[in-house]
């Protein structure tokens, strides 16, 4: 497969350099030259396939030639080596629940794909590669994880030092081995802002091999496709296709449902659940595309102003808002709305939606109300557990922690503090071998 920038037509990439990359060179996201045809008979066999071998036939016309087929067999199967169950909340919505990997957030998915792509095209490389990453939290635990021990490949990790919560906290630091955690004196903004310079410092990248693991690397965005495929495995109603309802911020997951769906994936509709932060509902309302500043709330992973990954829904339709229209629509729901749908599902029935999981509910809720001979699935994204300090007082009980993390309680946290100042980072990063 070849790739394209979103900025012109004519640079192209294939599967390796865009993973490798990252971005392109005019800073443009590579997008595929062309959108793969599932056969019918695919679809039509899905709840009797293997998921291994679903998402491999659907990996499989992005990668090409650049890994070989056993590799990539093994890539994708340690990739989706948990559950992605389809779970019935009421009568109508079941929750496709994304939280059963290790760092209990969807990313898992894309972080563990890219890593070991990324480690099979560093294998037997002299230089190493050292991935930079700035996170406000979900990101970095999913990217340490997934690139723990991945052989070629040194994680740095950029978080504001006080600002993530406890639980994120420990995911990055408790690693060690290839994967160093540094906590800056400052915003979310301040680290994403060295990691930007040190990619913008000639000398430092003609010294070391500096790329990025964020959610634009077609290496993570692509493999979110499979729970897509998982979903209507699982679907109980043959007769109808699901409405699909995607908590979103920079967009990359909803995106992946899109993709599958001109792939050939049924889908009634796409809802883009989203909170406060609404560029994209209003984009759909008034057909003009203003970024905003980011909002705080309390599904705060969906906390974006200017979603990176919307160029890619765009031209997945062909910047036509009419056709984008048809399948996708918005809604955005308060943080009250949030809170208060969490307390009343739990105490209806005993399921426990997390703050971003429970956006994506009460937006499907929102839809069903005026289509109620439809039913549908939305995206649990996170564990409600990774925002127990959001979910604790509004169900009024503690959580219980599940084992993965109380693992983590008992280990040492290994952290580099550092002021936000890009001279002590770049000599930092220089000293580095
Ligand atoms: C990252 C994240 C989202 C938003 O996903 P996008 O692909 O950026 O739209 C939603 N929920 C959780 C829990 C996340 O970590």
């Amino acid at each position: 497969m070849q790739y394209y920038s979103t900025n012109n037509p004519q640079e192209k990439a294939g599967f390796r350099t865009a993973t490798i990359k990252g971005q392109a060179p005019d800073k443009g996201l590579y997008f595929p030259l062309r959108i793969p045809q599932l056969p019918s008979s695919f679809i039509k066999e899905l709840h009797q396939l293997p998921k291994e071998e679903i998402a491999f036939e659907v990996i499989k016309p992005y990668v090409d030639a650049d890994i070989p087929q056993n590799v990539l067999n093994n890539i994708v199967t340690e990739t989706i080596a948990f559950d992605f169950p389809l779970v019935p909340v009421n009568e109508n919505s079941y929750a496709l629940e994304l939280f059963h990997g290790p760092t209990l957030a969807f990313k898992d998915v894309g972080a563990r794909f890219m890593s070991r792509c990324l480690g099979y095209f560093m294998h037997g490389q002299a230089k190493k590669v050292t991935v930079l990453v700035a996170t406000s939290g979900d990101t970095g635990g999913a990217v340490a994880n997934g690139f723990y021990n991945v052989e070629g490949v040194d994680v740095i990790i950029l978080y504001p030092a006080g600002k993530v919560s406890n639980i994120q906290e420990l995911q990055l630091t408790t690693l060690g081995n290839n994967i160093t955690a540094i906590a800056i004196d400052g915003s979310f903004d301040d680290c994403q802002q060295l990691v930007k310079q040190a990619f913008a410092d000639n000398e430092l990248n003609s010294r070391m091999f500096l790329t990025s693991a964020n959610s634009i690397n077609v290496a993570r965005w692509l493999p979110q496709q499979f729970y897509y495929f998982f979903a209507l495995q699982q679907w109980p109603h043959s007769a109808q296709p699901p409405v699909i309802s995607v908590p979103s911020g920079n967009f990359g997951n909803i995106c992946a449902g899109l993709l599958a769906y001109c792939s050939g994936l049924p889908v009634k509709q796409f809802i883009a659940a989203c909170n406060v932060n609404d560029v994209v509902s209003d984009y759909l309302q008034t057909g003009i595309y203003t970024p905003k500043a980011a909002v705080p709330t309390i599904s705060n992973a969906m906390d974006v102003g200017n979603p990176s990954n919307w160029v890619r829904v765009l031209e997945l339709f062909d910047h036509q808002l009419g056709s984008l229209k048809e399948v996708m629509r918005s809604y955005c729901i308060s943080d009250v709305a949030t809170r208060e749908i969490i307390s009343n599902v739990y105490a209806q029935s005993g399921y426990l939606l997390d703050p971003h999981g429970a956006v994506g509910y009460l937006a499907l809720q929102h839809y069903l109300e005026d289509h109620p001979d439809q039913s549908g699935i939305f995206l649990a994204t996170a564990h409600p557990v990774k925002f127990f300090d959001v979910v604790e007082p509004i169900i009024k009980e503690k959580l219980e922690l599940p084992s993965a993390v109380q693992q983590l309680l008992n280990k040492q946290k290994e952290v580099i503090r550092m002021k936000k100042d890009w001279e002590r980072f770049r000599e930092y990063l220089m000293d580095r071998r």
